[in-house]
């Protein structure tokens, strides 16, 4: 394991050793799913990790966590692949980025002009970068935080949003910024933690006066196995008693994350016309996005998106609801509409 804490070393020798090499998790992952093969699989991966190999299996996991709700023995697998994993320096640099979305949009404005593969891959998924929306009401009782992603490529999104929270009479305050998910999954654990604290300070953390929104589930997610007390909007919606209509046939996406902790099966909750509602085959499976995943591991990325939106068109649904932007960029693959939930408001 390279450069790693001791205390992390520890806990990750802890979950290896759980593991019985049953193999239960393997048809819940979705890289051994779209390759068949051990390596890239979980139980490949641990027993790498065991082994001390640095095999490539390491490099293809999705961090989805999917392993960790399959598995009867109760393995920790995010422990294991934040300590065996650390960012090189371009992907040091990225997650700096994703801290500051400002320079997000600047940066990927200017790369996707550029000819190199990263340049293509971006164009590939993204239309067009926009400056993220800054907002401050004095003495807010709402701080909405949007997630990097969302702030730079779904800016209509947040637009939405924050009308729909000043209408029902809410002061309200942008917290742009990233919660560090994209840092635990490459490892950057000490990171990650820097960045929440920097996107949301512990004076705000510890308010009890203040209600703390966000519009990426899978940052919901993070946020609260960081402790935090932190509303999905669909969840904050649902509090107001607020529900929206769909109006065409429409499949719901359980982003990775939101689906460990349960987050995003409440979300038809909010939604009037559930006749419309049609289920899609494994709803949780990975989108193949993986945070920045697609942007480094093109051929087990584009493996997975087929499968995902293979899944998607066979619902027979004409607009996919997804509370993630990662899992947005990739959905939008199927060549449905994809929206978010803030999208109807
Ligand atoms: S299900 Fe759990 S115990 Fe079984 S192989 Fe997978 S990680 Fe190991
Ligand atoms: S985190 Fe996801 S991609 Fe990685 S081993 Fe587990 S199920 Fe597979």
């Amino acid at each position: 394991m390279r450069g790693t804490q001791r205390s992390d070393t520890i806990e990750s020798e802890r979950e290896v050793n759980k593991c019985v090499h049953c193999g239960f998790c393997l048809e819940s992952c979705p890289t051994y799913v779209v390759t068949r093969s051990e390596v890239h699989s979980p139980r490949g991966r641990i027993l790498s990790v065991k082994l001390g190999l640095d095999a490539e299996g390491i490099e293809t996991c999705m961090y989805c966590r999917r392993c960790e709700i399959a598995c009867p023995s109760g393995v920790k697998y995010d422990k294991i692949i934040t300590t065996a994993r650390r960012p090189d320096a371009f992907k040091k640099l990225m997650l700096k980025t994703l801290e500051r979305p400002r320079l997000l949009y600047l940066g990927t404005s200017a790369v996707m002009k550029g000819n190199g593969r990263l340049s293509y891959r971006l164009r590939d998924f993204i239309a067009s970068p926009e400056e993220p929306l800054e907002h401050e009401e004095k003495d807010p009782d709402v701080y909405l935080i949007p997630g990097c992603i969302t702030s730079t490529f779904f800016r209509g999104t947040v637009e939405k949003a924050l009308r729909f929270l000043q209408e029902k009479g809410f002061r309200v305050k942008i917290l742009n910024g990233c919660c560090g998910l994209a840092h635990y999954s490459e490892g950057d654990v000490k990171g990650g933690d820097e960045a929440l604290n920097k996107l949301v300070p512990s004076h705000i953390k510890s308010s009890g006066k203040v209600t703390l929104v966000s519009l990426s589930s899978n940052c919901t997610a993070h946020m609260r196995e960081k402790g935090m007390n932190v509303m999905d909007f669909h969840e904050f919606m649902k509090s107001m008693n607020y529900h929206v209509r769909i109006g065409n046939k429409f499949t719901i996406h359980y982003p990775c994350h939101a689906n460990l902790l349960g987050i995003t099966k409440s979300l038809a909750d909010v939604i009037s016309d559930k006749e419309n509602m049609v289920q899609m085959d494994d709803p949780s499976f990975e989108c193949g996005a993986g945070g920045a995943f697609f942007l480094f591991n093109e051929k087990m990325s584009d493996l997975v998106i087929e499968e995902k939106n293979r899944k998607v068109k066979g619902s027979g649904a004409e607009i996919v609801i997804s509370t993630n932007p990662s899992c947005s960029l990739t959905l939008k693959k199927s060549g449905k509409k994809v929206l978010h939930i803030a999208d109807f408001l």
